[in-house]
Formats: C-alpha cells, structure tokens, sequence
C-alpha cells in the first residue's frame, strides 16, 4: 500500500471514530525528504479520496500553485523541519482533547504519569514513566502557535504531541502507525485525566 493509500484509510478510520467533526482536521505524510502530502481543508474526512490530499515542500508552499492548503499547514511542517525522522504528522480534534486543553491551559501542560499505556509512546518502555503533553494558547496566527511550540520541540525524550487550547492536537511519528498510535494514547490518557478530574470533584 502507498504511503497515500494508507494515509487515506487512517484518516477515514480516525473520521468515522468521531475525531474529525465538521471537516476539520488535518493531516499529512512525507513523501521524501523535501515533499508532504497534506489534506486540503474543508474535506470530509471521513470520505477522504486521493483528490482530497495536495503536495507542499517542507515550507508549506504548494507544487501546484492552483491548490491552497490550510493556514495550518506551518504548523505541520514545522514539526517536519524540526523533527528529522517524522513521517507523519495526525490533528484532530476530538471531545475530550478539546475539553482537556481548556482545562488544563492555565498549567502549560498535563502531566501524564503511572500509565501503562505510556508505553505506547516511541522511546517509552515503562509505564514508571512521567510524560507532559504541553498546551499552547489558541491563535489564527499560526506564528504565535510556532514560538510556543518551539522550545517543547527540542528536550529528549521529547513527547509526540502537543495539544492547542480549545482546538485539538498535534501528533506525529516516524511512520503512520507510529502517529496513528501516539494519537490514539493520548485519546485515551486524555479520556482518563479527564474522568479522574471529574471523581475527584465529587
Ligand atoms: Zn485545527
């Protein structure tokens, strides 16, 4: 299967799972080292076909100046040009990332810790393991997102993702699987922080 192919069976499966409401979202993959396909926005992704991804370089210009991806396409290849070996970069925008990132905006960051699903993390092989999914402020400049971004790219083991307040996360990996797994721990952890959260307070 192509890298597109398998592309497009993630994100209808990631669709019809309910994480991409109202055609948003996005998604991209790296072709070699200086093209990405990424979804054109505004697409059903549950229905993705072919037609429906675009070509861009690794700073987010399109191969076909007709096309025009979405204003969040920086912030995919951001994480391309930072990270050498991402393969592929999952934003959705489910539920409970939604809601976790407006609860947990104030601290800058959720500290994920004595999960076993941790594991599921590249470069984690214990759940005796302590993991900050940092939280960033919400913007339409994508520039402000970058810089806040920006230093969590950096520290190892760094975590796959991050999550935007009130909007969603960003994860990637060094294949679709990898991402597609990362997007799927932190749905999970993030479902469980948050049904503690709500225990507690009772
Ligand atoms: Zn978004």
């Amino acid at each position: 299967m192509s890298m597109i192919d398998e592309l497009i069976a993630c994100v209808r499966e990631l669709g019809a799972r309910g994480l991409t409401p109202a055609t948003s979202s996005n998604f991209s993959v790296r072709l070699d080292r200086e093209r990405i396909a990424i979804t054109i926005s505004g697409r059903d992704k549950t229905k993705l076909v072919g037609a429906d991804l675009m070509e861009i370089n690794l700073r987010g210009q399109p191969l076909d100046p007709a096309l025009k991806s979405s204003a969040e396409t920086a912030l995919h290849t951001q994480i391309y040009r930072e990270i050498p070996d991402a393969r592929c970069v999952l934003h959705t925008h489910s539920l409970a990332q939604t809601v976790a990132s407006k609860l947990f905006a104030a601290s800058g960051g959720i500290h994920f810790r004595d999960y076993e699903l941790l594991k599921g993390l590249s470069g984690h092989d214990t759940h005796e393991d302590e993991v900050v999914l940092p939280v960033v402020r919400n913007s339409q400049d994508m520039n402000q997102i970058m810089d806040a971004i920006a230093q969590w790219l950096q520290p190892t083991p760094r975590c796959p993702g991050y999550l935007i307040e009130g909007h969603g996360i960003y994860t990637w990996g060094t294949s679709i699987n990898d991402a597609k797994r990362h997007l799927e721990v932190f749905e999970f952890l993030l479902g469980a922080e948050l049904e503690l959260s709500r225990l507690r307070a009772n």
